[in-house]
């Protein structure tokens, strides 16, 4: 029994080790630099209300309510967006803060939520199935995703560009990828625009970003595209690799996913949205989050109520 104990806990250990290490997540070179979200050097986020009493008649909200717990899907390798560190298994980034925010409207508190990273390829079978009750993760809202889930918002506008090694001259914007290695990542629409003939790119197409950042530094691509707001925190957090070039050449209008038909939790997300965006707390948020990446604030887009 006592055997059987030690040898359990020595492959807890082992795979603890393994993934604070070579962990497909956040890597080391992944990791924020600079001032970092949460540093006391750092713009502070705002405090979160959580709200009382709150009842509404969505399926994923009962859920949630009898469970105890809120399960929110997120990135995981995006610094500054969605990233969770392995050592301490923090999440931290603009996406975490804004799926915090909304849980406290919904009347759970930080401890409440469960998170669990999704990446860009399984959102929809996540959402769709009820993995997750919401997801928030860099989501873009268009036409074809929103036959299969629903979303609330926008909440933030990016736009794709390209992650290139800080000595390269001849990747300038999408103009300049003819014959040219360019990474990007299963399911996202940035993938889909640069494989269109029109750039002449050779695309590898990869599950996971901190893979194609990888591929980037080791020369194996010679460019990673996806939104200008994923690239600006892998490049603040290895500026002496890494740049960020082109002017955004399309558009990613951000928004919260979950079931299809719940629509009155779209509408709660909505509203929780709409009033933190009014009342000065997404603005915080971004100011201690992205906006340590480089990205100036703007204004987001009106939220669509469709
Ligand atoms: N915003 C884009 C998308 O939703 C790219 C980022 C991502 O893969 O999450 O596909």
């Amino acid at each position: 029994m006592k055997l059987r104990k030690t040898a359990a806990l020595a492959v807890a250990v082992l795979a603890l080790t393994a993934t604070a290490c070579g962990g497909k997540e956040g890597s080391a070179g992944d990791k924020p630099g600079g001032v970092q979200p949460g540093a006391t050097n750092a713009p502070q986020l705002p405090q979160y209300i959580v709200a009382s009493n709150v009842k509404l008649d969505s399926p994923a909200f009962k859920a949630a309510k009898e469970r105890g717990k809120l399960i929110i899907g997120s990135k995981a390798d995006q610094p500054y967006l969605g990233f969770e560190d392995q050592a301490t298994k923090k999440r931290s980034g603009f996406d975490i803060e804004i799926a915090k925010m909304i849980a406290a409207d919904l009347g759970f508190t930080e401890s409440q939520i469960e998170w669990k990273t999704v990446d860009s390829s399984t959102r929809e079978t996540a959402i769709s199935k009820g993995q997750v009750d919401y997801y928030v993760g860099t989501y873009t809202i268009n036409d074809k995703r929103k036959a299969q889930v629903g979303f609330a918002g926008p909440y933030y506008m990016a736009g794709a560009a390209l992650l290139v090694r800080k000595d390269e001259a001849t990747i300038t914007g999408p103009q300049t990828l003819k014959g040219k290695k360019v990474c990007s990542i299963t399911g996202s629409t940035p993938l889909q625009e640069i494989k269109k003939p029109q750039y002449g790119a050779q695309t590898t197409e990869l599950a996971k970003y901190s893979d194609c950042v990888q591929q980037v530094l080791t020369k194996q691509v010679d460019a990673l595209t996806t939104d200008d707001s994923i690239l600006k925190g892998y490049a603040a957090a290895n500026p002496a690799k890494l740049k960020v070039v082109g002017d955004p050449f399309t558009k990613e209008p951000y928004g919260v996913g979950m079931n299809k038909d719940d629509k009155v939790l779209r509408e709660a997300i909505n509203k929780s949205l709409e009033t933190h965006i009014k009342d000065g707390t997404y603005k915080k948020i971004y100011d201690a989050t992205l906006g340590l990446s480089g990205s100036p604030f703007v204004q987001p887009p009106a939220i669509v109520r469709y």
